[in-house]
């Protein structure tokens, strides 16, 4: 039987149970598939072949032997490159990482090797995971599946090109202000921020340490709740990671309805800023889930209004100080001066001046002078002064509605290039997202239809109070069941391999 790469990850996992497909044919399908087209797409920075194809190898074997294996087990995964994974090239695409090879294993890394996933290869993305184009990575730009012309969103773009691109029914990403959700709406795939803490972010190279979480980019609910539970747990490498057992996610997608339910449409994300077409399919997703039973009612947030500006001064002072550490001299790439005398001040200001690319220097500047002693209540303390404002508003609508819908990005797709010079327009793709990262709250993507004027994908946002990620995926599944099929529209769909 040959290999049907458009499948879901949990049709895919059903198929190597069943025997069918081998896990090698697959993985072996998966890089063809890559080999073909990421020249065009660019997802991927660093393949794993060896790697890969020796895991499905010891899946097809510890299957014929009847052992007990993982549902996932044998199902082809791709990770964004900002996860620290043992022996493989970790450059959070830039410079300054060049050529460093880590000596462990990211903790969601380790878990996909205990449940034998095949990691194909590491995924493109912003440097440092900043921006919201993929634009700003040291290897140059992914193109958007949909359309190659256009941006695959950021900072996560190669991970969402991979999924959309059906290169890999499966994806990590890491989400700090939407960089797993942004890039979801835009290539039409599915994209979660589990709350803060239910999965370890020990091996994540830290963006913002407050905000950054992992999480699922898949193809559908069922697979990102599947996904999110191997990924998800308690672990005592991570000082912020939840005790607390994974929910039954799966479960959750499987039991879907919206009896009893609540969801609140919050009024701050309509309107200036919003494409009409994005705002069309979203009212009419709603309605389709009024139809489906919600109740539905108006939230006010009225604080979201100056969440964006409360991140991106809290965010580049984490940044600010976790980027510290890249100093020429214990990690990657070491540049000495120019000219003058070679001492470790030099070599870490020119390892800094060469290695880091223009929007990072932007963000270091930026946090450096919000925490500085004369500056740093005006600034940074009232940006957390914001957060709380910003917390406070979801918990007052959380009281009264049990999720949040909310457009994604408030644009389809636009063109590579197009914001390259406007980092305000390039800031403003994250300000449906930035809620639930300063809030902790889980919080995913879904696509839900097409623009009419472009044709490019557009997603729906559903919020869950924090650790009620069933809830958000119980709503999602419901959004999902209403909706039609986005992700199998793609043109990528119909690329076929030359013979
Ligand atoms: N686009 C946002 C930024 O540039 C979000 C980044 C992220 O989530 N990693 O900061």
């Amino acid at each position: 039987m040959s290999v049907d790469l458009t499948l879901s990850a949990l049709d895919l996992a059903a198929q190597l149970r069943a025997g069918t497909i081998t896990s090698v044919e697959l993985t072996e399908a998966c890089f063809a598939r890559i080999d073909a087209f990421d020249g065009d797409v660019r997802a991927f920075v660093s393949l794993d072949r060896e790697g890969a194809l020796a895991t499905a190898r010891e899946v097809d074997e510890a299957r014929t032997r009847g052992a007990d294996l993982h549902p996932l087990a044998g199902v082809p995964i791709a990770v964004k490159d900002n996860m620290v994974t043992r022996g493989q090239d970790t450059t959070c695409c830039s410079r300054i990482l060049a050529g460093w090879k880590p000596p462990y294993d990211a903790t969601v890394i380790r878990k996909l090797k205990d449940a034998k996933l095949p990691i194909v290869g590491k995924t493109n993305m912003d440097e440092f995971a900043m921006g919201s184009s993929t634009e700003h990575s040291c290897y140059g730009p992914t193109h958007n599946p949909w359309d190659l012309d256009r941006i695959p969103g950021g900072s996560g773009g190669g991970s969402a090109a991979a999924v959309s691109a059906f290169f890999v029914p499966l994806a990590l990403g890491s989400d700090t202000g939407g960089s797993i959700r942004q890039p979801g709406a835009v290539t039409g795939t599915v994209g979660v921020k589990p709350t803060y803490g239910a999965v370890s972010r020990y091996g994540l190279i830290a963006m913002a340490s407050s905000l950054d979480q992992i999480g699922p980019v898949t193809r559908t609910v069922a697979d990102a709740a599947a996904l999110q539970e191997l990924i998800g747990g308690h672990d005592s490498f991570d000082s912020t990671s939840l005790d607390e057992p994974v929910p039954a996610l799966g479960q959750a997608v499987e039991d879907a309805d919206l009896a009893g339910l609540t969801l609140g449409v919050v009024k701050q994300a309509s309107g200036e800023g919003f494409d009409p077409e994005v705002t069309r399919l979203f009212a009419q997703t709603v309605e389709r889930l009024r139809e489906a039973g919600a109740t539905v009612e108006e939230v006010d947030c009225p604080s979201f209004e100056y969440a964006l500006a409360a991140y991106y001064l809290i965010m580049p002072a984490e940044v600010s100080s976790n980027l510290a550490r890249f100093d020429g001299i214990r990690y990657g790439a070491r540049f000495e001066p120019d000219e003058g005398p070679v001492t470790a001040e030099t070599v870490m200001a020119a390892t800094r001046e060469k290695g880091f690319g223009d929007e990072v220097k932007r963000r270091l500047i930026l946090g450096t002078h919000v925490l500085s002693a004369g500056y740093y209540d005006a600034y940074y303390g009232s940006a957390q002064k914001v957060r709380t404002l910003v917390q406070r508003d979801l918990d007052n609508a959380f009281a009264r509605v049990d999720a949040l819908v909310l457009p994604t990005s408030p644009t389809t797709a636009f063109k590579l290039g197009e914001r390259t010079d406007d980092p305000m327009a390039m800031y403003m793709c994250d300000i449906a997202t930035i809620p639930a990262n300063l809030a902790g709250i889980p919080a995913m993507s879904l696509p839900v239809g097409c623009s009419g004027e472009d044709g490019l994908p557009v997603g729906f946002q559903v919020m869950a109070p924090a650790r009620q990620d069933a809830t958000m995926y119980r709503v999602a599944a419901v959004v999902e069941g209403v909706s039609d099929d986005v992700a199998g529209t793609c043109p990528a769909a119909a690329w076929k391999e030359a013979e």
